[in-house]
């Protein structure tokens, strides 16, 4: 058990997700843990009754995390919480290090001479999810103990402290979570793409790409990045990795040597040969990669590459990428009604994830709207304008997608629906289905968050799922 923990005074900051396990695993390992909190509910409440049994401290309510806990020595904070809070100025101050969740995790691996997995990496603004459940996929085909965790299902500090051993694990990290791991160090790392996100938590869009390009620092094997997106390539560049430690790009085109691509079909490996510049390994057909959209090819590409980077064989990636099913709302095909397919990219939430699945088809009828969170549209509709049969609006910020359709696009018929009850979907499908010709898709990308007609992204897909049967009924 290591010692640095016995007797240390440690500052939790947050409940939730991250910062109960943080809190239990911490009071483990002996130390002093108090937490605070901002929120004060019930939810709050009953976390903080369980950890008070074990002996924590707990501070609830919007005073709680202005200034540091008498003592504190080191503070273990949620991933969320925005850096300029008065709790991380006064740690600053005072030589206090702050850690987040996953440097916590970075630093318990191997706990109890456990031996410790090596990490592959995935950031990126789209794709992250669907990147490390193609990995894990991938590395389990190939009869290695993993799991995908991180930002996603399993928590990083209960895959490191679990009872469970794994080879290697399949890591996904948000933007935030890099932000406090500044002594993660990856065996292999991939930044699938870079896009303006949660400016306002970084404060710039340097800060932001600084913070994702964190992930490369101290690679061992491969850096993996974008060809098509400089801006990864430019945080390899900018990365400090280990002596030996290879940059290889990935792309939907010919890949040139040191890369992955596609040639005729085919994804291909011209990185993890032996002779890269005269040969290249077959890895798997675009029909192995489910669905086949091009961003979804980059993202399996993306897989592979780090899968490859970690001694994986050919036939493990195909084999993983076979296996592979997408999690729901993610260009999910719900249904062909007369001729017209209805698929469901409900998780497609911003500009950049909407443009992906946009270019995946080839004449559109767009259902779209939602909460904008600040985005701009024209960029997106001048660029989908050729594909879209026609477009149906929802949601609080329509006006903004309407008016980017009549700058870019006024050929383009527009219904605006007015409602936000609950039969608002219902009627959306099926403007959509009065707009589409047979071989069409009704496409259900809102490049909005849903949260002003639905509980959630997946609540907002399921009803669309529903109001498709009732087309089909
Ligand atoms: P994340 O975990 O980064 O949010 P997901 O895999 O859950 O990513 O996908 C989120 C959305 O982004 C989906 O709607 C999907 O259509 C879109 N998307 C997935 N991969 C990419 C990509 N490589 N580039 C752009 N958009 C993508």
């Amino acid at each position: 058990m290591p010692s640095e923990f016995r007797g240390k005074h440690v500052t939790v900051a947050g409940l939730g997700v991250s910062g109960v396990p943080a809190a239990r695993v911490l009071h483990g390992l002996g130390a002093h843990v108090t937490v605070v909190n901002d929120g004060d509910d019930e939810r709050a409440r009953a976390q903080a009754a369980d950890l008070e049994k074990l002996g924590v401290t707990v501070r609830l309510g919007a005073g709680s995390a202005a200034g540091l806990p008498e003592g504190t020595e080191l503070i273990v904070t949620a991933p969320g919480w925005k850096p300029d809070k008065p709790l991380f100025t006064a740690a600053r101050e005072a030589g206090v290090p702050v850690w987040g969740d996953v440097e916590l995790a970075w630093r318990l691996r191997g706990l109890d001479g456990r031996p410790a997995a090596p990490w592959l990496a995935v950031t990126g603004t789209n794709g992250k999810t669907t990147t490390v459940q193609m990995l894990a996929s991938i590395l389990g085909a190939a009869g290695l103990r993993t799991a995908a965790v991180g930002n996603i299902g399993v928590s990083l500090l209960d895959a490191v402290t679990g009872d469970e051993e794994y080879d290697v694990l399949a890591v996904e990290l948000s933007s935030y979570q890099l932000h406090w791991a500044s002594s993660l160090r990856a065996h292999s790392a991939a930044v699938l793409n870079l896009a303006p996100d949660h400016l306002d938590w970084h404060g710039s869009m340097e800060a932001y790409a600084a913070d994702k390009g964190r992930i490369y620092e101290g690679n061992r094997v491969a850096c993996v990045y974008n060809v098509a997106d400089k801006a990864t390539e430019n945080l390899v560049r900018e990365a400090d990795v280990e002596e030996g430690c290879r940059a290889v790009g990935f792309t939907l085109g010919t890949p040139a040597p040191g890369q992955l691509g596609v040639v005729e079909g085919i994804l291909v490996d011209r990185a993890f040969v032996e002779d890269r510049q005269k040969n290249a390994q077959e890895l798997a057909e675009i029909s192995d990669v489910n669905p086949p959209a091009p961003h979804n090819i980059a993202n399996a590409l993306a897989a592979a590459g780090l899968a490859r980077a970690f001694g994986v064989s050919a036939a493990a990636v195909r084999d993983g990428l076979r296996a592979f099913t997408p999690d729901a709302h993610r260009i999910a095909h719900v249904a062909d009604v007369d001729g017209v397919a209805y698929v469901d990219d409900s998780k497609a939430t911003n500009t950049h994830a909407t443009e992906a699945s946009l270019a995946a088809y080839e004449s559109i009828v767009w259902i779209a709207g939602g909460l904008a969170k600040g985005a701009t549209f024209d960029e997106l509709v001048a660029g989908a304008a050729k594909r879209l049969r026609g477009a149906v609006l929802i949601g609080a910020d329509r006006a903004l997608i309407r008016e980017a359709l009549a700058r870019h696009a006024p050929q383009v018929p527009v219904v605006d629906l007015d409602r936000t009850d609950t039969g608002a979907m219902l009627q959306a499908v099926q403007e959509a289905q009065r707009l589409a010709r047979p071989g069409d898709t009704v496409l259900l990308a809102p490049a909005c968050a849903s949260m002003d007609m639905f509980t959630n992204y997946n609540k907002r897909g399921d009803a669309f799922a529903e109001a498709v049967r009732e087309l089909g009924a």
